[in-house]
């Protein structure tokens, strides 16, 4: 008899994303250029309070939200990243052990740890060829049983993106009991004019949960702070679930003062974007079949060579992302960090 559930023993022990000192890392999707202005100061006023308890329901933080995404309050939820929030959406929707969470693969890691942490069922529906959701096979892949869909667009690793009609179609296949998390960590990089944004297009759903961090373009990754909007229910069920004070004095604070900074996290978002497209290119040249990115990192498909190529570019003085067996994805840097990663990736791929 074990002293912990025995299933647990089928996931794999969290590794971290690897960090070489003097290396330059394009590992974890994180936005290079610093903390946005005002945020650092406004951490050091928030530590005077460290003694006290944050605020439980970050009454604050979620009245700014909703007053920039233009929904009520009570249709937001904040947590410790968005991870926090898709662990909990899976909390508060799955609980018999047929319950099935369904999502495309590859896609975010995450998924298949909190379908396996919740004790809920995992269903994958593979990529396309061409490295998008399969939304037609999605939606074929849903039973009475489906409790939970996790849509990551743009997809995390792969970086496609699916578009307006398409989702639309999915949408309308999907069960009115159903609940479907559009996970738009990476929406401040879409360009494309057809990726729709979500709390546009679906917020009015009662089955619709729009997921969204600060973590990526605000440049809070290192704080903790990410937020869904969903139907009042929906929020306020995520809220009951979720494990109280996690998000604490300091990353609350610097949320507040990030949400002022729209303009700049525009601006670096292009600097993002500008080199996303140059990569890219770039590695066509080099390698063909690189899907394009709506994101804030590049994908390799290199197959069986994915876990060499990484090896060649950390001896290249570059960490990035392997997914042994079928790619690796790149996080964009500053223009003289990608540099280093293109000529890395050239020497690499010989
Ligand atoms: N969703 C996707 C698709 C992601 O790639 C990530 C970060 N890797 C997250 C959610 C979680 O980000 P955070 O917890 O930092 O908000």
């Amino acid at each position: 008899m074990s002293l912990t559930r025995p299933d647990l023993d089928a996931l794999p022990s969290y590794v971290p994303g690897r960090s070489v000192p003097g290396s330059i890392k394009l590992a974890s999707n994180e936005v290079p250029y610093g903390p946005l202005p005002g945020v650092v100061e406004a951490v050091t006023r928030a530590a005077a309070d460290s003694h006290r308890y944050p605020d439980l329901a970050a009454v604050a933080l979620r009245e700014k939200l909703a007053a920039r995404y233009g929904v009520d309050p009570a249709r937001v939820a904040t947590g410790c990243g968005s991870v926090a929030l898709a662990e909990h959406l899976a909390r508060a929707t799955c609980v018999r052990a047929q319950d099935q969470i369904l999502y495309a693969w590859r896609s975010f890691e995450a998924y298949p740890i909190i379908a396996a942490a919740t004790g809920a069922r995992s269903v994958r529906v593979p990529n396309r060829d061409d490295h998008g959701h399969d939304l037609p096979a999605m939606a074929a892949a849903l039973t009475p049983d489906t409790r939970l869909v996790f849509v990551c667009n743009p997809n995390n690793p792969t970086g496609t993106a699916v578009r307006r009609a398409e989702l639309d179609a999915f949408l309308a296949a999907v069960p009115p009991d159903t609940l479907v998390v559009l996970d738009e960590a990476y929406r401040e990089f879409v360009t494309d004019p057809q990726v729709p944004d979500s709390l546009a297009a679906y917020g009015g759903y009662p089955n619709v949960v729009v997921l969204r961090t600060l973590s990526k373009a605000w440049g809070l990754a290192g704080l903790r702070i990410g937020f869904l909007v969903a139907s009042p229910a929906v929020a306020d069920a995520v809220r009951k679930v979720t494990t109280p004070f996690s998000a604490s004095v300091v990353a609350q604070a610097a949320a507040l003062a990030a949400l002022d900074q729209e303009v700049e996290v525009a601006r670096r978002a292009r600097m993002v974007v500008a080199e996303r497209d140059r990569v890219a290119a770039a590695l066509r040249d080099l390698l063909p079949g690189v899907p394009a990115s709506q994101a804030n990192f590049v994908w390799l498909p290199l197959g069986a060579r994915s876990a060499g190529f990484a090896a060649g570019c950390e001896a290249g003085g570059v960490i990035v992302r392997p997914f042994p067996g079928d790619g690796v994805r790149v996080t964009i840097g500053t223009p003289t960090e990608n540099d280093a990663f293109l000529a890395a990736a050239k020497a690499a791929l010989g």
